[in-house]
């Protein structure tokens, strides 16, 4: 069944209003017809089983048949602080991302990003992760669909390390060690509720003096395993890890 996210003030006790893009969607793609039923989000704290009662000129008016459980966050709240990778691969990671729970992303200008946005540019990029973050909530049947930061210098990330109840970096250099154990232990100190920011280098890592800073800023440097995750590749370690911890294993 299709879903569709709207304002909170497009929805209330009885009725959902949706605007926009989601109307030609509704009407021109999917060409449904009143009766019709669709799942409505509020993006906060509701999701509705709705039926279609009209079409006006430029919105769907929608009466809400019942409220629906929503099963599909993630019991803590993750935030992915990816440092810009090369090429397409932030797509990809807000997309696979997305489908695996992720409640914000935060882009970071990273010491060793070979990629740079300058300021018109990100103004369209965000645009375009937001949209590539909706559709990806839509198709994994999210309740929420998860924030597109503006980019951020690390030190701009580590002045907002309060909003966070754990803060730790995918370091691959604390894994050589042999200890693996930083994830397992932050894991079974969080509590439901709380919330995560993992910071993740780019291709070529973190610098020296990156790590220092994040780790005198209290950020626990943190193994993904014995092998050289690619930077794309790291959030997903991260975000199965935490589904299989919160939601598979207990
Ligand atoms: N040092 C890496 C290398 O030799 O290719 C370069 C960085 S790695 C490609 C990209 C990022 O993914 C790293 O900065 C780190 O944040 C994360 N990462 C990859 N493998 C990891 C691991 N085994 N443990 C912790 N973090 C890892």
């Amino acid at each position: 069944m299709q879903r569709y996210f709207v304002a909170k003030e497009q929805m209330n006790d009885h009725m959902v209003l949706i605007h926009g893009e989601d109307v030609k969607h509704i009407t021109r793609v999917m060409r449904m017809t009143e009766g019709d039923q669709i799942i409505c989000s509020n993006n906060f704290d509701r999701v509705c089983l709705c039926e279609i009662d009209r079409f006006e000129d430029d919105q769907v008016v929608a009466l809400i048949v019942e409220d629906l459980p929503s099963k599909s966050e993630l019991p803590v709240n993750i935030t992915i602080a990816q440092a810009l990778p090369k090429g397409d691969k932030l797509d990809y990671v807000i997309q696979k991302g997305t489908e695996l729970g992720a409640a914000q992303f935060i882009p970071v200008q990273g010491e060793r990003s070979i990629v740079k946005w300058d300021g018109k540019k990100e103004g369209k990029r965000i645009e375009r992760l937001s949209k590539i973050a909706k559709e990806a909530a839509e198709q994994s049947h999210r309740s929420r669909i998860p924030a597109i930061e503006s980019l951020h210098t690390l030190e701009k990330l580590i002045e907002r390390k309060n909003e966070f109840d754990h803060l730790l970096f995918a370091y691959e250099e604390e894994g050589k060690t042999g200890n693996h154990k930083q994830l397992a232990d932050v894991f079974a100190k969080a509590e439901s509720g709380e919330s995560l920011l993992f910071v993740i280098g780019p291709e070529g890592g973190f610098s020296e003096a990156e790590a220092v800073k994040l780790g005198e800023a209290g950020f626990t440097p943190t193994s993904l395993g014995p092998r050289i995750l690619r930077a794309e590749t790291a959030p997903m370690y991260i975000l199965s890890a935490v589904s299989y911890y919160f939601e598979l294993e207990r």
